[in-house]
């Protein structure tokens, strides 16, 4: 018996945010909107998204001792998460400052702070956590060597999940733990380098799983996804249409939610389906973590009821 149903082992971010009309260029000064602070970070959303669902969810992160660290912990554990994992000092909490213009682009400088210093060591001395966790997630918003200590440190039948977001080369030892490798079309690209062959995503998720991943999912925002295996091939999993408001966060939501199901059971063309659902639901609303779902919500958007 597991006592969580997915650990997630990644980053936590406070995201600054200020609308301006034009972003700023070279030694330029704008005048922009007040300031939001909004919970983010990969590993934070992803940790939110599974707990905000019903699965029994720990996060394994480091944050800062400051007040960014504490309203993190705070939103962590308000949506059910537990922290007991989550670490506490050593650098300022990461932060992301985002401008973002009227038309929706943005521009973003990421200052990993904590992030950077959640360290192999601290995933050696979180072995409990891996010995009671079914699934275990993780991105690259944490330094690499912390992502191969945790395939290192996976409990025998449990199951690896890895968005390598934002995407670089990976080591063989971690590709071979993937199951499944989640990549956009953007990180999917950079995963395979020279070794891309022809436009389609079905291309794509072929040469991805030749790379050695057990598994492969693709996610292609509005058009849904495609999941592929050796023994299943390549499988479209249809979008959910919805109208879209915001998608920032929607792949961490898709993720969390792949990543539960699997654990309880399904294939992940069904759990793929399912977070379909999720990652849907996520865009029909503004922000990360503010915008995800509860079970009865995701459920609901199937139906056609929201
Ligand atoms: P990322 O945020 O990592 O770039 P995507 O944009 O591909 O990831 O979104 C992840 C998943 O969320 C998609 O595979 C899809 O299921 C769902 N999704 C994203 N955008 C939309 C949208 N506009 N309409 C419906 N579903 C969406």
């Amino acid at each position: 018996m597991y006592d969580y149903d997915l650990l997630v082992v990644g980053s936590a971010n406070a995201d600054l945010v200020i609308g301006v009309e034009r972003r700023p260029g070279a030694g330029e000064t704008v005048l922009g909107s007040d300031l939001a602070v909004h919970p983010g970070g990969k590993g934070g959303n992803q940790a939110v998204a599974a707990a905000r669902l019903g699965a029994r969810t720990a996060l394994l992160a480091r944050v800062g001792d400051d007040d960014y660290g504490r309203l993190l912990l705070d939103s962590q554990r308000a949506a059910g998460v537990d922290t007991v994992g989550v670490l506490v000092g050593g650098a300022p909490t990461g932060v992301a400052l985002i401008t973002v213009d009227p038309s929706g682009d943005n521009s973003i400088v990421v200052s990993p702070g904590a992030n950077g210093r959640l360290a192999p060591g601290d995933v050696r001395a979180a072995a409990s956590l891996f010995h009671a966790s079914r699934v275990v997630s993780t991105q690259l918003e944490i330094p690499l060597e912390t992502v191969v200590e945790v395939v290192r440190s996976l409990a025998p039948d449990s199951r690896f999940v890895l968005n390598p977001s934002p995407p670089r080369p990976l080591p063989q030892e971690v590709l071979a733990a993937c199951d499944p490798l989640i990549v956009n079309e953007h990180e999917a690209k950079v995963i395979l380098g020279d070794s891309l062959v022809g436009g389609r995503p079905e291309d794509w998720a072929r040469v991805l799983l030749a790379k050695g991943p057990r598994s492969v999912v693709v996610t292609l925002g509005a058009e849904g996804a495609l999941v592929a295996s050796a023994a299943q091939g390549v499988v479209r999993v249809p979008s959910v249409k919805v109208a879209a408001v915001d998608t920032t966060g929607a792949g961490d939501a898709f993720t969390a939610a792949l990543a539960w199901r699997l654990g309880t059971g399904e294939s992940l063309a069904e759990a793929a389906a399912y977070a379909a659902r999720v990652g849907a639901a996520a865009v029909t609303k503004a922000g990360a973590q503010e915008s995800y779902p509860t079970a009865a919500e995701a459920e609901a958007l199937e139906a056609g009821a929201l």
